[in-house]
């Protein structure tokens, strides 16, 4: 019996059996066999989240507690680290060591929301009375439905769970169908940790199916969804209904601007890991490199040296520096928008294709592809591929560079790499994209706040505002003078 759906503090099998296989990407080996959930599963998930919600279960304990139920989260997963890097280096077909790392975040995440609970604290605000009391408290939203992508499976999620138990929502999460393995045992820990009973609810199954409910229900107070534009726009129009809170974490394009007094050497190996790491499926991956024309030739021909080196394999194979996108429909995608930017113009430079390795056969694996002479107008600049696929511009000035970095409808992130401190500054301070690092690319921190401009999203998750998304504000006036308003006659 596969029971895989985790309803009302119960783990349960769909309720009409229906069992999805999840498979490799690295071999197409069936990794995992879930329940696939019905819409009358959906319906009774949503019920448990409202019931407990609505009972006071979980809203009655204190920041503090709920705190501390996230650092013991915390613990359990470090405990079982390795179990479920390995679940998620299966479901995804990354290296497990780099699934590794993702955990390490994901515990780091469940530190960081522990310990910013125990600092929420209600707020007086001097009205200029001294009879009245003001106070400004902070409260749980409500039920909230948490769907995930599958590119971080478990750290995408996390940044919302973790946020959410501190607050003291309810709620129901949706992992992405194609890698739903380490949120299963999140929510294992979840339970092992003593929450109580219908705050965290699991749902398995395809977005189109079982994402209905879990974004239109009346029930629901809020949506924090991770993943692509498209999907995004379809839940903001079904959340139009109930006035619901968003949280919108979707694509980017992001532009990675080295000018000529760059540090060269670490501007371009910091370009290849930017653009190829996890094989570009990085919602903040440096895919758009805009380059000063003076250097533009060795640095395109050194990133293309680089680029046709590295080294692709599955989850345990050592030597691998990157792995196979995450399924068929995936790499024809890529595939796909690689064919159209060449026929719009672009100069495919390496890359291009499948790999043609023996052991790659089975896989989705597509090699680290270049593409140069990109204009900001063409479709390869403008979309996201979610592929090992760089795309080259050049620009003669700072204005320039500047133009062309916020030449994009998405906005998350961004990278400016120069030598001249100010210059470097006036640039990260024009870009509008929500993370800008200057003379590196990646890093982040869960105490600092992530999300996008323009269309890569609604509000911010981790920082201090990654927990706000789950709280309510309410402001409670207190007379202890009471007196008669005096405002309309009284005759
Ligand atoms: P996706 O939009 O296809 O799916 C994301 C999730 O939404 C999945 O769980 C899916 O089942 C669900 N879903 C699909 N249709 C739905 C519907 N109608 N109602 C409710 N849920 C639905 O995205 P993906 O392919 O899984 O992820 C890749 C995208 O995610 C990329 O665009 C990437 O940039 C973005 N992403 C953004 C961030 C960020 O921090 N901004 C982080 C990671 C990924």
């Amino acid at each position: 019996m596969v029971a895989t759906l985790f309803i009302d503090g119960r783990w349960r099998q769909a309720s009409d059996g229906v069992v999805h296989d999840v498979h490799s990407p690295h071999d197409q080996h069936v990794v995992a066999q879930v329940s696939q959930a019905t819409q009358a599963d959906v319906l009774d998930a949503i019920g448990a989240a409202r019931a407990s919600f609505d009972s006071g279960v979980f809203t009655s304990w204190s920041f503090k507690e709920r705190s501390d139920l996230v650092l013991k989260i915390a613990e359990l997963l470090e405990r079982d680290a390795d179990v479920i890097a390995r679940k998620e280096s299966d479901d995804t077909g990354k290296r497990f060591i780099e699934a590794q790392y993702d955990v390490a975040d994901v515990i780091a995440t469940f530190r960081h929301f522990g310990g910013l609970g125990a600092k929420v604290h209600e707020r007086s605000v001097d009205v200029g009375l001294s009879h009245v009391n003001s106070r400004i408290v902070y409260e749980s939203l409500g039920v909230a439905s948490l769907i995930g992508p599958w590119n971080y499976p478990l750290l995408q999620i996390a940044w919302k769970v973790a946020p959410a138990l501190v607050a003291g929502c309810s709620f129901i999460v949706k992992p992405s169908e194609l890698t739903p393995q380490s949120a299963i045992a999140l929510i294992k820990a979840i339970e092992e940790a003593g929450t109580p009973k219908g705050v965290a609810n699991l749902i398995l199954g395809p977005g189109s199916v079982v994402g209905t409910s879990l974004i239109g229900d009346p029930r629901i107070d809020m949506v924090s969804f991770t993943g692509g534009l498209t999907t995004g726009q379809t839940i903001m129009k079904a959340a139009v209904a109930d006035v619901k809170r968003l949280a919108l974490e979707l694509g980017g394009k992001n532009p990675h601007i080295i000018f000529a007094d760059a540090d060269l050497d670490s501007a371009i190996d910091n370009a290849v890991t930017a653009a190829f790491l996890h094989s570009g499926q990085v919602c903040s991956a440096g895919t758009r490199l805009i380059v000063e024309r003076s250097i533009h030739d060795r640095v395109v021909k050194e990133i293309v040296r680089r680029a046709g080196k590295i080294t692709l394999g599955g989850p345990d194979d050592e030597l691998a520096e990157s792995g196979p996108l995450i399924s068929q429909s995936h790499l024809m995608n890529v595939s796909l928008y690689v064919d159209k930017a060449v026929a719009e113009g672009a100069t495919l430079l390496t890359g291009g294709k499948r790999s043609d390795k023996a052991e790659h056969e089975k896989g989705w694996y597509y090699l680290p592809t270049v593409l140069d002479n990109c204009r900001s107008a063409m479709e390869c600049v403008q979309e996201e591929s979610f592929g090992p696929v760089m795309t080259v511009e050049l620009f003669d000035t700072e204005a320039e560079a500047i133009a062309i970095g916020n030449d994009t409808v998405f906005g998350l992130s961004g990278g400016v790499w120069s030598s001249d401190e100010k210059k470097a500054a006036r640039v990260a301070s024009a870009l509008r994209h929500g993370t800008i690092w200057v003379n590196d690319f990646g890093p982040y921190r869960p105490a600092a706040e992530w999300g996008g401009y323009k269309k890569s999203g609604i509000g911010r998750e981790l920082g201090e505002h990654g927990l706000g998304e789950y709280l309510e504000i309410k402001h409670i006036w207190t007379n202890n003078a009471p007196s008669r308003s005096g405002w309309f006659r009284d005759q």
